[in-house]
Parts: C-alpha cells; structure tokens; sequence
C-alpha cells in the first residue's frame, strides 16, 4: 500500500492549481457577478487535457484514472468551486457518450466536446423528482427519425448556456427500467429554457429549467440501449460524487490556508491571533478532518478505479464525509477571519456559499446514508 502521489500525479495537480491560479482566480468574482463564465476558458483547460479527463485515449481523451481525475478538481476548486464543479458535469458527460455512444454520435460529438468547443450538461431532475430520480416523467417517444423528447428538467447546470444536453427519458412506463439516456443537441426544435435560477453559491454557472416540447432527437443520440439510461445515469454518479467530494476538499484548503495566514498577520489583545491556544487547537482539528477525508476520497477513488464491488458504497461515504467537513472547515475559517470573513474581499464567503450545495446535488447526503446502509444491510 503506498499513500504517496506519484510524480506524474503531483505534477497534474500543480498543473491544475497554476492554471486555476492565473486563469480562474483572478476573474471568479467577476463571472460570479455577470452569472455566467466565458466560454473562451474552456478550450484553455481543454489545452491541458482537461475535456475529456477519462474519456478513452484512443477516442482522444485524456484517460485519466478516477484518482487522478479528483486532484484536478481539487486544484481547480482552490481558484473557484463553481468553474471546477462545472468541468465535472462536462467531464461526467463526455466520459457518458465515450462509453455508451454510437460511432456516430461519437465521431460528431466527441472532438468538440474535447476541445471544449462545446460544452455538456447533465439532465436528470425533475421539478417533480429530485432523490427519487426514477420517478422523472419525461417522455422520448419513438418516430421514423429517432425520438421525440417531451417534458421538464430542473435545475439543470448550464442550461440555456450548454451545447448539448443529455437527457434521461422516459421510453416505456418499466420503472427506472423504462428510462434511456438521450442526447438533445442546443438549437433542436422545441428545446427551451427556464429563467436564470438566483442562487446562493455555484452562481457563475448558469442553472435553468430545460424544457422539451416535442424535442427531436436522431437514433444515434441514444445512448446505449433503450431501459439502461438509469443505469448508466447512475454509473456517472459514482464519479460525479468523487469530483464533488474533491471540489470541497480543495475549496477547505485554500480557506484554511488563507485563514492560517491572516491570523499571523491580525492582532488582538497584544498578539497575533494564532497564538490564542484555543484557535491552535480549532486550525489542529481543521487539519485533522481535512486530511482524513482527503485520505477517504482517494481510497473511494481507488475502489471505482479497481472496480471493487463496494465501490458504490465508498463513493456515496466519500461524498456525504468530504462536502461536510468542506463546508464545516470553511464555516470555521470564516469565523476565525471575524468580521472580515463575511466581507467578499476576503474570499472565504464565497467559498461558504458555493460548498452548501454539495450536500445537496449528486445525490443529497440523506440519500448518501441511504446508499450506505443498504449495502450494510442487504
Ligand atoms: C445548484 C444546483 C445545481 C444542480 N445541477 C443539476 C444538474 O446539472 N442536473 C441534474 O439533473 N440535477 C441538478 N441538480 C438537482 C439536484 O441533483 C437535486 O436538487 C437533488 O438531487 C435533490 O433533489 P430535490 O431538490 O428534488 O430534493 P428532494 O428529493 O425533494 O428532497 C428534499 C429533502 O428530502 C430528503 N429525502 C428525499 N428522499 C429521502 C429518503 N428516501 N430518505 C431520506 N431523506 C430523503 C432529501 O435528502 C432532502 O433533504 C442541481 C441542484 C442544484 C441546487
């Protein structure tokens, strides 16, 4: 068993951090403000193989393991959670249509979609269905060409912003058995979109009602076989919620690290504040639950990696563990910075903000323990 990093790993995460640390930091105020991020980023974090981190090598990808996929987006994370978790959603998508797409699809899709000349969203919520995914309504009925897509989906990230939307559908009332995973493309007839959702956090990144209204879709937009769209839809999930996970650790640290900073440098009652032992003590505990859930998240990783059974059950773990301690951590550093942690200028109530909704999406941790404990007791 080896903890280490290896050099190519460190190597990728430093990439990651600079890049983020030249190109993101520096604007993520700004794109929070106007509620949108310029499409020009992406291709530059295509230019480091950011598009398609594990989409397979021989279709261009990056090929990236699990593992190595979280230390990109725990180092993008420290610039900007909302940019960082957006590439996760892209990543999930591309990786959707490399493993489950028609040559077809494939061959059209999949070179922009690396290059981030487009860009990917991901459809499975419902205004109705949220944790009870299975229960969406919304219909892909079968025509000469291919399907006609009907219905709504909430909360969709990028919608009305990205390329190409892949949409779970109903294609026959089976239960999660009758769902299909379906590629709607940006611009097809009857595809519409909600008003800008006001957020709390993630508010660079557009979010919106997707609506179909006979929306049609080709055949080769299928995404494997008609029924495994829930399936597949889930299988992303594992991955998605590592990405999460990390996109929380990453923000933590930079909070912490900020925070350890300013209290070398802020005084009270005659020194600074780093050397009240009580707040040695809550940086130490910072620490500590910091590096033990990193330390879970790689091992989750690891699971889906070597695709051990359990790896299910240690990804949802992974998930509810590191976006609580990510959001706990960044809560403390804002109280450790006192009244300058609730000013914007200081960064950490942004990094408050955008880290609450990863005990919410990709699963809420409510559904997190409810995957865990049915593996433990089946
Ligand atoms: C900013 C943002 C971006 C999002 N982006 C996307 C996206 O790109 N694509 C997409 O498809 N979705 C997206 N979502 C949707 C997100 O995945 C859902 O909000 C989430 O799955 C929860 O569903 P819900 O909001 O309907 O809550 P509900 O399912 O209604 O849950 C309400 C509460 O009940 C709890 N609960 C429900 N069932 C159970 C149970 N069986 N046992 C115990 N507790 C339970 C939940 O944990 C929660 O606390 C996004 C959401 C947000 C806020």
């Amino acid at each position: 068993m080896d903890f280490a990093l290896t050099e190519e790993q460190s190597a990728i995460f430093d990439m990651a951090r600079d890049f983020g640390a030249e190109h993101i930091a520096p604007h993520a105020r700004t794109w929070e403000a106007e509620g949108t991020i310029p499409k020009a980023l992406w291709p530059k974090l295509a230019e480091l193989g950011f598009g398609g981190l594990y989409v397979s090598e021989e279709r261009g990808g990056t090929g990236l393991s699990r593992l190595d996929a979280t230390l990109v987006f725990e180092a993008l994370s420290q610039s900007c959670v909302s940019v960082a978790a957006f590439l996760s959603i892209h990543n999930m998508c591309a990786r959707m249509i490399d493993a489950y797409g028609t040559d077809a699809l494939k061959d059209r899709m999949l070179p922009k979609a690396l290059s981030m000349e487009t860009v990917l969203s991901y459809c499975l919520t419902e205004p109705g269905s949220g944790s009870d995914a299975a229960a969406l309504k919304t219909r892909a009925a079968r025509d000469n060409s291919g399907y006609l897509l009907t219905g709504t989906k909430a909360f969709i990230s990028g919608g009305g912003y990205s390329d190409a939307y892949i949409v779970m559908a109903r294609t026959s009332d089976d239960g999660p058995k009758g769902i299909s995973a379906i590629v709607v493309e940006d611009g097809a007839a009857g595809l519409s979109f909600g008003g800008l959702e006001d957020k709390m956090g993630w508010r660079s990144q557009p979010t919106r009602q997707v609506q179909m209204d006979d929306c049609p879709a080709p055949a080769e937009n299928l995404l494997g076989e008609e029924g495994q769209g829930f399936k597949y839809a889930m299988a992303g999930l594992d991955g998605g919620r590592l990405n999460i996970a990390a996109c929380s650790i990453g923000a933590a640290q930079s909070a912490l690290d900020q925070t350890v900073a300013y209290m070398a440098e802020r005084r009270a009652f005659g020194q600074s504040i780093d050397q009240f032992q009580g707040l040695q003590f809550r940086l130490a505990d910072m620490e500590i639950a910091l590096q033990s859930a990193r330390t879970f998240l790689r091992q989750a990783a690891w699971k889906l990696d070597t695709g051990a059974p359990d790896a299910t059950k240690f990804c949802a773990m992974a998930k509810k563990l590191c976006t609580e301690t990510g959001s706990t951590v960044a809560d403390q550093c804002l109280q450790l910075h006192g009244g300058y942690g609730y000013l914007a200028d200081y960064g950490i109530e942004k990094i408050v903000r955008d880290l609450r909704v990863h005990q919410i999406l990709e699963g809420t941790n409510e559904i997190m323990r409810l995957i865990t404990a049915r593996h433990m007791i089946q």
